[in-house]
């Protein structure tokens, strides 16, 4: 594979010590150093959100805590947990620490249900996202001389103007092309030249696909870097990409309610692990029923406390993303945490016929399978009375057959498999190349058409 660019063949050689580390006094510091910082840092947020919103000023009085009961990071738990449902019912303003005429951006999550997530941003949380952003992006081998093609939408989404500022702010060259118009995307980083493309994984494949379609050799295009997020992006997607694109890609984790993204984000030494901001995120791994903290390394859902942030200050934020978190010392030299990627949201989870079923499980199927794209719909009904699930799996144009006996094969063998992985069985239904929809924004796999 080609790589381009003196930062990636660095990293392809295994010479991290020639990558640049953004901030190395933090990203390279001892553990009792950055548990020092983050001691101070939540001691501080605790008062803040105490003193300036009564929602928290509520919650820790019922529960008997006060800021003065922070004196170690464990008394972290002693503290209530906030979700999803907290943010809503204060909309759109309830949860804000500062003035409004102090807030100079507002970013918004689309709500599925309901009033959407407001969140709000002063000077400061601005520059410490640009710092969050100026960290992942070079984890990626991203250098100032970068010209950044921008393919999310910008919008109220946190995805877009989040890594915008950041990579501007690095010295690339930002290109905002906005999402959507695929032959307009390809047309663009020919005439610009564009190094690196921000996307989903699965809108990076689609361009992938349409430029091949229009005869580009992706091998000798300028792009050389795709920096992923806004969705979770399985190894085998990405190593595809990189394959047909001739690029290196990475993914980076965070949510709107804590900042965007920025909370982790992948260096080139360890492809299945994020580096955790930890002097701005406190992170607890916890088990999902009880609360508890389960043991370092252990899988459970991620709970987040941002530091100095202040326009909205979060505490324990229960991410409903399921993870695990180690701290031993990387390879590309960064001492901070290092979560696993999310492969699976705990309120994803489908339940069917009583088990439990991730989409991150059927689209691990479904990369082990010659013959299949990565794209697929679950769609869930229980128009018979009882949950039924069908699987509707994209075919690649060589596995298409005129032969019904082959095809119908085809199928059930698919449907053997999943039932091995889910336990459940459902139906697969195929679906011919390019039959199932893209989506320029987050993918939505699932349509869960039961009625209670
Ligand atoms: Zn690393």
């Amino acid at each position: 594979m080609t790589v381009k660019g003196a930062a990636l063949e660095a990293a392809a050689h295994g010479r991290f010590d020639e990558l640049p580390i953004h901030n190395p006094s933090i990203e390279c510091a001892s553990r009792e150093r950055i548990e020092a910082i983050q001691l101070a840092r939540l001691i501080d947020q605790v008062e803040w959100a105490y003193d300036r919103v009564a929602w928290y000023r509520e919650r820790m009085d019922a529960a008997g805590v006060s800021p003065s009961d922070i004196k170690t990071l464990a008394d972290i738990r002693k503290l209530p947990f906030t979700d999803k449902q907290a943010l809503r019912e204060t909309f759109p303003y309830g949860m804000f620490a500062v003035p409004l005429d102090e807030v100079v951006e507002l970013h918004a999550s689309s709500g599925t249900t309901g009033k959407p997530i407001v969140v709000g941003y002063d000077k400061g949380d601005m520059d410490l996202w640009a710092d969050c952003i100026m960290r992942l992006v070079q984890m990626a081998g991203v250098v100032p001389s970068d010209r950044v093609q921008m393919a999310f939408g910008y919008g109220m989404f946190t995805g877009g103007f989040g890594l915008h500022y950041g990579l501007q702010r690095l010295g690339c060259m930002m290109i905002p092309a906005g999402s959507g118009n695929t032959e307009r995307q390809i047309q663009m980083i020919q005439d610009y030249g564009s190094t690196v493309l921000v996307s989903t994984p699965s809108y990076a494949l689609h361009v992938c696909e349409v430029g091949e379609k229009m005869g580009i050799d992706w091998a000798k295009s300028t792009l050389r870097v795709g920096l992923f997020g806004g969705e979770p992006c399985t190894p085998a997607l990405k190593a595809e990409i990189e394959r047909r694109m001739h690029i290196v890609c990475t993914d980076n984790y965070g949510l709107t309610e804590v900042m965007g993204p920025g909370v982790s984000g992948e260096c080139l030494a360890e492809r299945d692990m994020q580096h955790i901001a930890e002097d701005h995120f406190v992170w607890e791994v916890v088990d999902p029923e009880t609360g508890e903290p389960v043991a370092e390394g252990e899988m459970g859902e991620l709970v987040l406390t941002p530091l100095g942030k202040h326009a909205i200050p979060v505490l324990r934020y229960r991410t409903h993303d399921l993870t695990r978190v180690v701290t031993e010392r990387c390879a590309c030299g960064r001492t901070t945490a290092r979560m696993q990627k999310v492969r699976s949201r705990s309120d994803d989870m489908l339940i069917i016929r009583g088990t439990n079923v991730f989409p991150s499980q059927v689209e691990d199927v479904l990369s082990g399978i010659d013959g299949v794209t990565p794209h697929y719909r679950i769609v869930v009904d229980n128009e018979t009375g009882l949950d039924r699930m069908t699987v509707h799996v994209e075919l690649k144009p060589e596995a298409f057959s005129d032969s019904f006996e082959q095809m119908d094969a085809f199928r059930r063998a698919i449907e053997e498999k999943l039932k091995g992985v889910l336990l459940v069985s459902s139906k697969v239904k195929l679906v011919e190349p390019g039959g199932i929809e893209r989506s320029t924004g987050k993918t939505k796999h699932v349509q869960d058409l039961r009625k209670m």
